[in-house]
């Protein structure tokens, strides 16, 4: 984890946000969602998990499940840290995208991460759904989307859980 990436943080959400200790917040909540990408990834390699899709989508998922810990502080952190992806998306050089690199694209993942949060709670996340937040035809399958991606990183990990 790079200093220069904390810094990166905080210049993104400086462009969303006047309020420095909430922007403060929203740096931490990109933190530890990085962070537990880098577990992700980690995990994967030292004890060899399967990751049949691209490994860059199934860490983000694991990330945002950890976070969505069911507490309004765990949504809105997850929120803050989805929004990370949709600020990073403005820098996209529109005619030069990069089809190659190994990550989906900042708005792809930004619209996959609110994805999941909506759709570990559908009923109270209803807000979320509109063309220019949460379009609904993708709203219909985060819940499916969220129930998959937890169901399986806990299978995934359970042989590793002590009780
Ligand atoms: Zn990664």
């Amino acid at each position: 984890m790079c200093y220069e990436y904390i810094a990166y943080f905080e210049e993104a959400f400086k462009t969303i946000e006047k309020n420095q200790t909430k922007v403060d917040d929203m740096v931490s909540d990109a933190f530890v969602q990085i962070f537990f990408h880098e577990l992700g990834h980690c995990l994967i390699d030292v004890w060899e998990l399967p990751a049949t899709g691209r490994e860059e989508d199934a860490v983000d998922q694991l990330a945002m499940i950890l976070m969505l810990d069911g507490s309004p502080a765990g949504q809105k952190s997850a929120v803050n840290a989805s929004l990370l992806w949709d600020i990073a998306s403005k820098d996209d050089d529109k005619e030069n995208m990069l089809f190659w690199d190994e990550h989906s694209f900042s708005k792809t993942r930004f619209y996959d991460m609110i994805c999941l949060v909506y759709g570990s709670n559908p009923e109270k996340n209803s807000f979320m759904v509109s063309p220019t937040r949460l379009p609904r035809e993708r709203a219909e399958r985060c819940s499916e989307e969220y129930n998959r991606a937890n169901r399986s990183w806990m299978k995934l990990l359970m042989p590793y859980i002590l009780d």
